[in-house]
């Protein structure tokens, strides 16, 4: 990467622009493809963390905690 450019992608191919800064965002939508395909085929399947509901990293070790905690 050029210093000083950053690469813009888009539908129509990518295209290279001034930029000293790039911010990255990113969705705040549960991700939870693998616990659908995996909860009636396995006898204990637990939904927890980011899968279950966007967070943080507290959300997430609280949830497991409360999971492992009544094995
Ligand atoms: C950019 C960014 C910055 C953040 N900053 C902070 C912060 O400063 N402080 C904070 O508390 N929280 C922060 N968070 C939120 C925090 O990262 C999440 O809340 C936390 O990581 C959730 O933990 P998790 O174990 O539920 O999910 P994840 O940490 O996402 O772990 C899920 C894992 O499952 C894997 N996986 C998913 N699907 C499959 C599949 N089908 N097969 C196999 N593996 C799979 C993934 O690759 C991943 O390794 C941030 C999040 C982002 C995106």
């Amino acid at each position: 990467m050029e210093p000083g450019k950053a690469i813009l992608g888009s539908q129509d191919g990518e295209s290279l622009v001034d930029a000293d800064s790039v911010i990255l965002c990113v969705s705040y939508r549960a991700e939870k493809s693998l616990y659908e395909a995996c909860k009636n085929k396995l006898p204990e399947v637990r939904l927890i963390g980011d899968a279950n509901n966007v967070s943080n990293i507290m959300y997430a070790i609280w949830d497991a905690y409360e999971v492992a905690s009544t094995l």
